[in-house]
């Protein structure tokens, strides 16, 4: 008993999990680790030896890198064969209540059930560690502490500089394992977001863990700022999708949403309730789960007649049903170019600020930048963006500071208000509210405080998703006094009143 098994792919993640397993052997032992390629002896029995490691494991690591899902084997993914060695490790760990903790590498995802056989589906219920290969030390230290947990009083002290700074020593060995897996669950669902995790969480129940009060207040009412040829009122709702962004646009009969939240279970609010007509544009700001996975739910109970993304391709296994779904839907998923202008309704435009095509950065990077604009009224969605993001729509669209191009009244704040936000972006956009969708409260540390902050001196208004309750966020806008006949003027793209 005592050591650790590692569990990985050969192929996904060789050198990584022997830098995991050599780092492990480091700090906790030579004899404390089981890795099958140093551990096994010529002429061993491979199968038993595996089954012995297992048997003796007190926790097993299970290693995911970018292609742990699609490793094929006969043209097949390797994870679908009952006798994978993976899977049939995974199987055993699950089956014997081993502690696991899977390890997520840098541009990997955690796999949801729907992307893992039955027999293995536990560990997507897991909460994963983020481990990025150009920060392994500093990222790895919750790794350790999370081993250390399990073979303590028997080993030493950690060293000073291997300490993960969420972890004190003060706290007892009780409720030392609540907090790693605070850690790691932060660490999963960043991942899931495609980033680095943000600075680890601080203890629940410690004083300065307590999330930033987010003053809710109501809804947002905003009238039309121009002389609008629409008198219709526009209600946006900011859906409460738990960890994860929906935003629903209705005017009249016109349904349209911008991300599909993560579906059942986490969504807190059933999207398709709140749609009245057909949606007729779907528009998904990248391939990450939180924003996406709700869409093929959708498609079961609600007509949509045109879908678009942003153009970044994935090769999840979650991304690549939803392509199945749509396609089977006879729906053709189109890549938004950027400067794209969509006349929603009359009055109502909406315009693609940025899309993939145009950043060099993550996945949240190349989210959908999309500028709604309502009677005047402006609402800038931003999707997952972060520095190199914010930092490309300020050099593409700021001449200036002041940068009327970006100027907007409301804010989708980006990421689900993390703390990767430019100052220079925030005074650009200059809102006067900014929604964070944000999921239930301290579970990871957002919206972080840096934020809050950030949107108070300015004296933005926040509303945020945030809680344990369900929390839409209704902002509705109220078009001009102004009807009549309407027509289409193509050269300006907008749309006008005939005049008397
Ligand atoms: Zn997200």
């Amino acid at each position: 008993m005592n050591k650790f098994f590692v569990c990985y792919r050969r192929d996904d993640t060789g050198d990584y999990a022997g830098r995991i397993a050599d780092l492990l052997r480091r700090e906790l032992g030579q004899d404390r680790v089981f890795i099958d390629v140093d551990s096994i002896r010529v002429g061993t029995h491979w199968p038993a030896a595996l089954r012995t490691a297992l048997d003796d494991a007190i926790g097993v690591i299970v290693v995911i890198g970018p292609s742990w899902l699609t490793v094929e084997r006969n043209g097949r993914p390797r994870l679908t064969f009952e006798d994978d060695w993976v899977r049939t490790e995974i199987r055993g760990a699950l089956a014997a209540g081993k502690q696991i903790l899977p390890i997520v590498k840098t541009a990997a995802m955690m796999p949801t059930a729907d992307d893992l056989p039955e027999d293995i589906r536990g560990l997507a219920a897991l909460q994963a560690l983020e481990v990025r290969a150009e920060q392994f030390s500093g990222d790895a230290a919750a790794l350790i502490e999370w081993a250390r947990q399990l073979t303590t009083p028997t080993l030493p002290p950690p060293a000073p500089e291997a300490k993960h700074p969420a972890f004190s020593s003060r706290l007892s060995h009780i409720v030392l394992p609540t907090l790693v897996l605070a850690a790691c669950a932060a660490a999963l669902q960043w991942a899931n977001c495609g980033q680095k995790p943000p600075a680890p969480p601080l203890p629940p129940n410690s004083p300065d863990a307590a999330p930033p009060e987010v003053v809710q207040s109501g809804p947002i009412e905003l009238a039309g700022k121009t002389d609008c040829v629409s008198n219709a009122t526009l209600l946006t709702t900011f859906i409460d999708v738990g960890f994860g962004d929906a935003t629903l646009f209705q005017l009249g009969d016109l349904d349209v949403l911008i991300d599909a939240g993560p579906g059942s279970p986490e969504a807190k609010a059933d999207i398709a309730q709140l749609i009245h007509s057909p949606l007729e544009y779907l528009f998904i700001t990248h391939p990450h789960q939180d924003h996406f996975r709700g869409a093929r739910e959708l498609l079961n109970k609600t007509h949509i007649s045109a879908a678009f993304w942003n153009g970044d391709p994935s090769q999840s296994m979650a991304w690549r049903q939803l392509q199945q779904a749509l396609s089977e839907a006879d729906l053709p998923l189109e890549k938004l170019p950027q400067g794209e202008v969509i006349d929603l309704a009359p009055g109502f435009r909406m315009e693609v600020l940025s899309t993939a095509d145009d950043v060099d950065g993550s996945v949240n990077d190349k989210s959908l930048v999309q500028l709604l604009e309502y009677c005047g009224v402006r609402i800038l969605m931003t999707g997952d963006i972060e520095e190199a993001g914010q930092k490309r729509l300020l050099q593409r669209q700021c001449s200036t500071a002041a940068c009327p191009a970006l100027k907007a009244d409301v804010l989708k704040f980006p990421h689900h208000g993390s703390e990767r936000i430019l100052e220079p972006f925030l005074d650009a956009v200059k809102p006067t509210y900014a929604t964070i969708s944000a999921g239930p409260f301290s579970r990871f540390g957002i919206p972080g405080a840096k934020t809050v902050h950030a949107l108070e001196v300015r004296g933005i208004q926040i509303r945020s998703t945030s809680g344990d309750d369900q929390r839409n966020i209704e902002l509705r806008i109220k078009g001009g006094t102004q009807t009549g006949f309407l027509y289409y003027d193509r050269e300006t793209r907008t749309w006008k009143r005939y005049a008397r």
